[in-house]
C-alpha cells in the first residue's frame, strides 16, 4: 500500500475525460475504472477518449458510467483503445483539440501512457490551459520520477513465466537460450526478470558488454561441467536486431546459442494484483490531484509515497537503473 499526499478539495469540475495513448499497457483498465468511479463518486462527469489522442482530434469521445468499467479490472489491453497519432505534434492540432474538450465543457483531462504520450499532455496544459494528469503506463518502467509504472509488474512476470518454460527446453538439450526481453533503452524489465529468472547472464544498455568476453564465459563453464545450458536474459535496447546480430556473433566463437525473442506477448495479459492496485490508486488520485487544483503533473510512486511530479521534468530527465541494483544483478548474473 502507499502513503497519500493531504489534499484539500478547492476546485470542481463539470466534466472531466481521459485517454489512454501509445504502447498499450497491462493496468491500464483498472487505471481507467479508478479514475471513472473516482470521479462519479465526486459529482464529476467523466467522458472516454478512444484512440488516445487519434480520437481526440477526432472527437471521438463518449460519457462513461461507472457501469463502462465493470469487469474491466481484470483485463489486459485498454478499453478506450490506444494509437499513436503525429498529427498531436503539430500546435494548430492541439489547439483544435483544446476547442473540442471546451465545446463539451470538459475542464480537464486524464492521460495514461508512456513519455511521448506525457509529452503530448504537457504541451496541450502549455499552450491551451486544459488542466491535464497524466498516469505512467508502460511496461519499460522508464519514466522519470516514479519508481514504478502501470504494466511493468505485470510484464517481469509474464516474461518470467515464459523463462521458466524455455529453461526446460535449454536444460534437457544442454544449450544456452539468448532470451529477448522489452524494455527499448532501459535495462530495467531485463534485470528484474533475469533476476528473478536466475539467469546465468544478463545484458542490458546501461553496462557495455564484450562478445568475445561472454563466449569465453560460456567455454569456459561447459569445459567446467558447470554450465552446460543456461538462460542469458538481453535487454532489446533502442535498436532493434541486437539478440540476432548477438547469437550470429557467438556462432562465429563456436557457440550455438538459440535465440527467443519473447516480444508482444510483455505487453498483454491479466494485469498482476500489485498493477491493479498501483492503477487504481494512480487512477483515484489523478482526480484527488485535479480537485486540489494541481494540474500539469504525472502521479508517481517514490519510496513507497504517491507524488506528483511535474510533466516538464519528466519530459526532461531520463530515468536510469538504480545503480545498486544493477551492481548487484551483475554480481550474481555474470
Ligand atoms: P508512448 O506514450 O508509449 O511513449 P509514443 O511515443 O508513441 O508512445 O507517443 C504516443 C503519442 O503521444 C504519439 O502518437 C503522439 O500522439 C503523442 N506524442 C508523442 N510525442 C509527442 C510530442 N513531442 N508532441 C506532441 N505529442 C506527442
Amino acid at each position: 500500500m502507499y502513503t497519500l499526499p493531504e489534499l484539500s478539495q478547492e476546485k470542481s469540475f463539470e466534466s472531466i475525460a481521459i485517454m489512454t495513448s501509445g504502447g498499450d499497457a497491462p493496468g491500464m483498465n483498472p487505471a481507467v475504472r479508478g479514475v471513472v468511479r473516482a470521479a462519479l463518486g465526486l459529482g464529476i462527469n467523466v467522458y472516454g477518449i478512444y484512440r488516445g489522442y487519434s480520437g481526440l482530434i477526432a472527437d471521438d469521445i463518449h460519457p462513461l458510467t461507472s457501469g463502462s468499467v465493470s469487469n474491466i479490472v481484470q483485463r489486459g489491453g485498454t478499453m478506450l483503445k490506444s494509437d499513436r497519432c503525429l498529427a498531436f505534434k503539430d500546435p494548430e492540432v492541439r489547439a483544435a483539440a483544446a476547442a473540442i474538450l471546451k465545446r463539451r465543457n470538459i475542464g480537464a483531462l486524464v492521460v495514461i501512457g508512456g513519455d511521448g504520450s506525457l509529452t503530448g499532455a504537457h504541451l496541450l496544459e502549455q499552450e491551451t490551459g486544459v488542466a491535464v494528469i497524466g498516469l505512467p503506463g508502460t511496461i519499460d518502467n522508464d519514466i522519470f520520477g516514479t519508481d514504478d509504472t502501470i504494466g511493468f509488474d505485470t510484464a517481469v512476470n509474464t516474461a518470467l513465466e515464459a523463462i521458466d518454460r524455455i529453461r526446460d527446453t535449454a536444460t534437457s538439450h544442454e544449450r544456452h537460450f539468448l532470451v529477448e526481453v522489452m524494455g527499448r533503452a532501459s535495462g530495467s524489465i531485463a534485470i528484474n526478470v533475469g533476476m528473478a529468472a536466475g539467469a546465468e547472464m544478463i545484458l542490458v544498455p546501461e553496462q557495455a558488454f564484450d562478445v568475445a568476453t561472454i563466449s569465453e564465459e560460456l567455454a569456459t563453464s561447459r569445459r567446467a561441467g558447470t554450465g552446460s545450458s543456461g538462460i542469458i536474459v538481453v535487454a532489446e535496447g533502442p535498436e532493434p536486431g541486437l539478440t540476432s546480430r548477438l547469437a550470429a556473433q557467438l556462432k562465429e566463437r563456436g557457440q550455438d546459442p538459440r535465440v527467443c525473442i519473447l516480444g508482444h506477448i510483455q505487453r498483454g495479459g491479466s494485469p498482476t494484483g500489485h498493477d491493479r492496485v498501483l492503477a487504481t490508486c494512480m487512477g483515484a488520485m489523478a482526480v484527488r490531484y485535479l480537485c486540489a487544483g494541481y494540474s500539469d503533473i504525472m502521479v508517481g510512486v517514490k519510496d513507497g509515497s504517491i507524488v506528483d511530479v511535474p510533466l516538464e521534468d519528466v519530459i526532461r530527465f531520463r530515468k536510469g537503473l538504480e545503480p545498486s541494483l544493477l551492481d548487484l544483478a551483475l554480481q550474481v548474473h555474470r
